[in-house]
C-alpha cells in the first residue's frame, strides 16, 4: 500500500515498518473485483449488523435540523443515557470516534519508544499495528489450544516495561469471553488491562465487567455501538475508564470527535433499547443455526461463540481453503480469510440473516 513518496518524505521511522491493519474487504472493492454488483453480494466478512438502525433511530437522523452545529462536547444526553445503561457513573465514560480511536488514544497515551504490551493471538490485529506506531512492541502469549487466555504465561511474560495486557471478550475471531476470574489475576498485575467489549452484547454476560471499573485504578473497557447496535457506520464507540485515565484521556482526544449524526443514532438506540436488543437476540438464535449448519460440513470445524460471527477451521487435507472461497465468493459470498501463516486453514463467517445462511449452505453444498 506504501508507494514510493517515502524516499521523498521523513516521516517518523516506526511508520516505514508499521505493522498494516488490513480491513475486511468492502462492498464496493469486492464487487470490483468479482464483478457482482453491490446489491447481489452478502457481506458476512466485517461482523456488521445486517439489521442495521432501528426505524426510530432512521427518523431521529432524519429529523435533525443541527447538522450545522459542532456536537455537544459534554455529551451531557448521551453520557447520561449511557450511564444508565452500563450502571456506571458519567465520569467513567468517555465517547470516541468508534472505539479503534480509543485503542489508538490509549495506545499512544501509554507507550513510548521501547515499552511492550501483551496481546493473546488469535485476536484483533489493530492492537498490534497501532503497537508498532508507537514504537513499542508486541509480546505474544498464545492462547491454549481452546483459545483460553494463558493467565500463567501472561504474567510469566511481563516485563518492567510491560504497559498494557489487550484482551478482547469476547474475543474476535475465536469467540469465547475470558472468566472473571482470569480478569481478577490479571488486574493484579498492576498493569492497565484493557478488555475490549465490542461483541459482550452477544454474550450470555451482556453487562461485561462495566461493574469492575469502579474498583480498580487499572480497568479499561472499550465498548462500541458498531456491531450490535448496527451503526458501523456512523463510528460511535466509548470506553469505561478509572477517572483519572478518563480526563487524560479526554485531554488527548481532538474535539469534536463524535459527530452528531453519531450522538442522535446513539442516544436513540438507548432510548428504544428493546427494538435493538430485538435483533441481538434474532443474531444469536441465528448463530446457532449458522454453527450447525457449518458442524455439519465434514470438512469444517466451527468453534462455539458469543459473538456475532463463528470461527471455524479447514480440517479435510483435501478441501482447500482457495477453493472454498472461490465457490463461496462466486455465489457473492464474502467472508474473512487470514493472513497470517498458522491462520490459512481458518475462515470467520459473520451471522447475517436467515436467508444469508441458506445461501451459504448452498455454496457450502457446492465444495468437493
Ligand atoms: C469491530 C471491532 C471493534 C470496533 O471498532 P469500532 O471502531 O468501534 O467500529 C473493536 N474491537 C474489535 C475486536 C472489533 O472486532
Amino acid at each position: 500500500m506504501y508507494t514510493t513518496s517515502r524516499h521523498h518524505v521523513s516521516v517518523r521511522p516506526e511508520l516505514e515498518s508499521m505493522a498494516e491493519y488490513l480491513p475486511g474487504e468492502s462492498l464496493e472493492a469486492f464487487s470490483a473485483r468479482t464483478g457482482i454488483p453491490i446489491h447481489c453480494i452478502i457481506k458476512l466478512n466485517s461482523n456488521e449488523s445486517p439489521y442495521g438502525p432501528g426505524p426510530s433511530v432512521l427518523k431521529a437522523l432524519g429529523d435533525c435540523k443541527n447538522y450545522n452545529h459542532y456536537p455537544d462536547s459534554d455529551a451531557t444526553v448521551l453520557r447520561v443515557a449511557l450511564s444508565a445503561y452500563t450502571g456506571l457513573e458519567g465520569s467513567h465514560i468517555v465517547l470516541s470516534h468508534g472505539s479503534s480511536e480509543l485503542i489508538n488514544l490509549l495506545w499512544h497515551i501509554f507507550l513510548s519508544v521501547g515499552d511492550n504490551i501483551i496481546c493473546c493471538p488469535p485476536t484483533f490485529l489493530l492492537y498490534t499495528s497501532i503497537t508498532s506506531f508507537c514504537g513499542a512492541s508486541v509480546i505474544e502469549v498464545p492462547r491454549t489450544t481452546r483459545y483460553e487466555i494463558d493467565v500463567e504465561h501472561i504474567l510469566a511474560a511481563l516485563t518492567s516495561s510491560t504497559k498494557l495486557i489487550v484482551i478482547c471478550s469476547p474475543n474476535n475471531p475465536t469467540g469465547n469471553p475470558i472468566a472473571e476470574s482470569d480478569v481478577l489475576a490479571l488486574l493484579e498485575s498492576g498493569r492497565i488491562v484493557v478488555i475490549d467489549e465490542a461483541y459482550v452484547e452477544f454474550s450470555r454476560r451482556p453487562g461485561g465487567f462495566a461493574h469492575l471499573v469502579p474498583h480498580y485504578p487499572n480497568l479499561v473497557i472499550l465498548r462500541s455501538f458498531s456491531k450490535w447496535a448496527g451503526l458501523a457506520g456512523l463510528r460511535i464507540g466509548y470506553g469505561l475508564f478509572p477517572v483519572s485515565i478518563a480526563n487524560y484521556i479526554l485531554r488527548a482526544q481532538c474535539p469534536f470527535e463524535v459527530n452528531v449524526a453519531g450522538h442522535i443514532a446513539a442516544i436513540e438506540t438507548l432510548a428504544h433499547l428493546e427494538c435493538v436488543l430485538a435483533d441481538v437476540q434474532r443474531i444469536v438464535q441465528e448463530r446457532e443455526r449458522l454453527f450447525d449448519v457449518l458442524n455439519n460440513q465434514s470438512y469444517l470445524t466451527p468453534y462455539p461463540s458469543q459473538g456475532n460471527f463463528i470461527f471455524a477451521r479447514l480440517d479435510d487435507v483435501e478441501v482447500k481453503i482457495e477453493q472454498v472461497r472461490a465457490i463461496v465468493e462466486e455465489h457473492g459470498i464474502l467472508l474473512r480469510y487470514f493472513q497470517k501463516p498458522s491462520m490459512r486453514n481458518f475462515l470467520r463467517v459473520t451471522v447475517g440473516l436467515p436467508e444469508h445462511t441458506d445461501k451459504l449452505v448452498e455454496a457450502l453444498a457446492r465444495v468437493p
